[in-house]
């Protein structure tokens, strides 16, 4: 619901104060309710009392003040707000017993204890010493949950992350420029300020904010380290533990509730003292804040793209802001959001230009695809079967999971379509099925054509799949590899192939974005890019952009050990400026380039952009909102195009439009949508589709 309810302090008591748990009666339901804020009423003849107190100030101050303004400046109603901020037990009366910690390592007093006859006790002591297990993995050894417990009461084994440090690991020697980015961070440990870490791939960027994060760490602060994705970055984790010389509390989207309940309470108390999580982590509260990290801050899957659609990153900053401590955005590939910012004097821009240590950047090479039998021909081929040859390792990116794209017959031109979405269906030879990778759908691959019988239904393109078939039989001798979400699909998978590659045998790797995020693999020499094309011609303005960050991340990927790099982009348009511009200058040039286009057009982030977005079963009603909610209106600051389709015009069965409402200044398109959109809640229009609006969106 759009708005907070009023309610009297429980008979004979005091308000409690704002952030404070309690219970109320609403409708005929008792339910949870968070104190927001307090004031005076005229008429207090119809309020009902608060029954009970449950938490007293509960959810900090700061952290009301952060969801107030993520509520007013992303438009979601408060409700929502406030599941970012409470877990989901701290929403339901039933009372909740949390579960034994999951994750557990060995404290200092553990490791000098000893243990008197108690040989059960000295396993695991033994087993914690090499690191970090879980419960489940101490009983699968022969523990017994009793002996965990009475471990845990001696204090002699604690919850992951809330040990007692050990000796850190020292890292290596910083640069000169990683030596004064290090120190502006510092010289701003006790204030708010926001920095743009730009390290070109393989600059030692992590390193730099982990220095940062050991001096606040030694003064006691807790760091918060937001990442892109948990399982992606499998080593990531443990680089920070063994730098850091404790074990991070990790929080992410794959917590039970326990767990997260669990997180929760640790950051709050101050006991985590490193909290490495999604873009939710952003919303836990601390005790004792000092450092806020964005590693890869222009990763998209910092936006939440349903419910409450927020930006992890601008949400940390504002959090930073909010609490007095400084913010470091890391990337090679940095938003133009981000360099808008630091543009402007916002953020202020660290620059590394070289890699750490003795690696330097790898030489770049375009290949024309006009005239060659499929992506696997030509120079790309040779290139391949040079750096095998000179024991390298290759890494193929291709921005397509599946076989291939589209299926299509020969006779009559019939291709395999979404019934649901504006879309083709991708064939996925070894399920054989066909799949809508938007909507999920799938079926069974045809035997012949539906339209005309023709039996011979030929696949169209080549994504991962099929590139590994036809790597598989011309490299018979090597392994290959294939990384995407269909092949790395359990947790685990895709670090203990990561592990492998790192012995550093030649190999090749095949696949999607999975591929490109920021991993350390020393073995490989040769890296390219799959036929970018598609993106050159697309209907997004961000998607040069996106072009631009994944070309960098993958050439980033050759070349980081002792031997020199080669990076490969394939193309039928060598001659297209976008590209040209990318391989003469250096990336941050090219988005320097991107976001004067950005600011001649009027477009993000150079102009604010909201989008009101309108889903219907039919395209009819959902026009229709979008045409009542543009008459509502009135605001001269505010510019409103549409209704429009989205690119992808039905996704799942549903007709999508949306209004695109621009202005001069961020600050009048702040002011002037949370009361249209309360209004827009009464439109009779309303109550016939999903509806929801998007601040700064990154879908179109
Ligand atoms: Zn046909
Ligand atoms: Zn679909």
């Amino acid at each position: 619901m759009p708005q907070l309810f009023d309610y009297l302090p429980p008979e004979g008591q005091a308000l409690p104060p704002a952030g404070s748990r309690v219970s109320v009666s609403f409708g005929n339901r008792r339910v949870i309710g968070l104190v927001m804020d307090s004031g005076e009423v005229d008429d207090a003849t119809n309020l009902k009392r608060i029954e009970a107190v449950l938490d007293r100030a509960l959810v900090p101050a700061h952290l009301l003040e952060l969801i107030h303004w993520a509520g007013r400046y992303y438009g979601f109603p408060p409700g929502e707000a406030i599941n970012l901020v409470l877990p989901g037990v701290l929403r339901r009366l039933k009372p909740f017993r949390c579960p034994p910690p999951q994750r557990l390592a060995i404290s200092a007093s553990g490791r000098s204890a000893e243990p008197r006859n108690a040989p059960r006790q000295q396993d695991i002591l033994d087993w914690l010493v090499d690191g970090v297990l879980t419960r489940d993995e101490l009983l699968s050894r022969g523990a017994s949950a009793a002996t965990v417990r009475t471990l845990l009461a001696k204090g002699w084994i604690a919850p992951a992350g809330q040990e007692e440090p050990l000796a850190a690991e020292a890292g290596p020697e910083l640069n000169p420029e990683q030596r004064q980015a290090l120190a502006a961070v510092l010289r701003s440990r006790h204030r708010f300020a926001s920095f743009l870490l730009a390290g070109v791939t393989g600059s030692g960027k992590t390193e730099v904010y982990l220095q940062a994060a050991r001096a606040m760490l030694r003064r006691g602060r807790q760091v918060l380290i937001l990442i892109p994705e948990i399982g992606l970055t499998p080593q990531l984790i443990r680089r920070i533990e063994a730098r850091l010389g404790l074990c991070a509390v990790v929080y992410h989207s794959g917590l039970s509730e326990g767990e997260r309940l669990a997180c929760w309470q640790a950051a709050a108390s101050g006991r985590a003292r490193v909290i490495v999580g999604t873009r939710s982590a952003v919303f836990l509260p601390l005790a004792r804040p000092g450092l806020v990290v964005v590693d890869e801050e222009h990763d998209a899957s910092f936006k939440q793209q349903d419910g409450a659609r927020y930006h992890g990153r601008d949400v940390a900053v504002m959090r930073a802001h909010l609490l007095g401590i400084p913010v470091v955005l890391g990337s090679a590939t940095p938003s133009l959001e981000s360099l808008n910012n630091a543009r402007s004097g916002r953020y202020r821009l660290l620059r590394i230009s070289r890699r750490a240590g003795p690696a330097v950047q790898p030489s770049w090479s375009v290949a024309d695809l006009r005239g060659q039998k499929g992506a696997l021909d030509g120079e790309l081929l040779n290139a391949i079967d040079r750096h095998l040859e000179a024991g390298g390792q290759v890494l193929l990116y291709r921005n397509r999971r599946g076989y291939a794209p589209v299926m299509m017959c020969p006779s009559c031109g019939w291709q395999a379509d979404c019934h649901r979405c504006d879309a083709h269906l991708t064939l996925h030879q070894r399920a054989s099925i066909l799949q809508c990778h938007h909507c999920g759908a799938s079926q069974r691959v045809p035997a012949r054509c539906p339209e005309c019988g023709e039996p011979d239904l030929q696949p169209l393109g080549a994504g991962t799949e099929r590139l590994e078939q036809q790597l598989q039989q011309r490299f018979p001798e090597v392994p290959v590899h294939r990384v995407d979400r269909d092949s790395m699909s359990r947790r685990d998978e895709f670090g203990r192939l990561l592990e492998e590659i790192r012995r550093g045998r030649p190999c090749i790797l095949v696949g999607t974005q999975m591929l490109a995020k920021g991993h350390h693999l020393p073995g490989v020499t040769l890296a390219a890019v799959l036929d970018v094309d598609q993106a050159l011609f697309s209907a997004d303005f961000r998607a040069p952009e996106r072009l631009g960050q994944a070309v960098c991340q993958v050439a980033g990927r050759a070349g980081r050990g002792d031997r020199p790099g080669q990076f490969v982009l394939q193309t039928r348009h060598p001659e297209h400026p976008l590209l040209a511009e990318l391989c003469r200058s250096d990336y941050l040039s090219f988005a320097g380039h991107l976001l004067d286009e950005r600011a001649a057009a009027e477009l993000p982030p150079c102009a604010p952009l909201a989008m009101l977005r309108a889903e219907a079963h039919q395209p009819q009603p959902a026009q229709a909102f979008l045409r009542a909610a543009a008459l509502r209106l009135d605001d001269p600051a505010v510019e409103v195009h549409g209704p429009i389709p989205a690119i992808l015009s039905r996704r799942g069965g549903y007709w999508r439009f949306q209004l695109w409402l621009q202005a001069r200044e961020r600050a009048g398109l702040v002011h002037a949508l949370p009361d249209w959109l309360a209004s827009l809640y009464g439109l009779p229009e309303a109550r016939r589709v999903r509806w929801h609006l998007d601040m700064d969106p990154l879908e179109l």
